[in-house]
């Protein structure tokens, strides 16, 4: 049945997709000033907006990749690898979702100036900090001992 080879060709290579361009935007200087002052304000909540169109564009992307998946479904021999990538593409959207939510969170932080400080102590939280992970909401103190907590509680 050479049908078949020809169409599973064409599934493989919807699974080659566009994620290389996603994480290679580069970051403006942070700028200087009074930390958490309005230069800077103004420079995380851009930086949040633009991380979170990146990620809606994403999402788009992975929702039309379920879409096909499961509206796409012609040999029976191919549905294992299927159902498998499926599940990588629905675990894909579920982080996305995730971040969402932590980056609403984190302009509604912006909007009320508690941005940038730590929701346990009160401390800065730092700005090479916030520039790697944009919506931390510890500072590292407060970070590794909530880690720890965990550990311990686990077991
Ligand atoms: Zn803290």
């Amino acid at each position: 049945m050479p049908q078949k080879a020809s169409a599973r060709q064409g599934a493989d290579r919807t699974v080659d997709r566009e994620a290389s361009r996603v994480s290679s935007s580069i970051q403006p200087p942070l700028p200087s000033g009074a930390y958490m002052g309005a230069a800077q304000r103004v420079y995380f909540r851009r930086a949040l907006l633009e991380w979170s169109a990146r990620l809606e564009s994403q999402a788009t992307t992975t929702m039309r990749h379920i879409q096909h998946e499961t509206s796409n479904c012609p040999d029976d021999t191919d549905r294992a690898t299927r159902e498998e990538e499926l599940g990588i593409e629905l675990r894909a959207r579920d982080r996305e979702r995730k971040l969402q939510r932590k980056i609403e969170w984190s302009l509604e932080l912006l909007e009320r100036g508690d941005y940038g400080h730590c929701v346990d102590c009160g401390e800065e939280i730092g700005l090479k900090r916030l520039q790697a992970r944009l919506t931390a909401t510890l500072c590292i103190d407060c970070k590794s001992d909530s880690e720890m907590r965990e550990r311990q509680r686990l077991g």
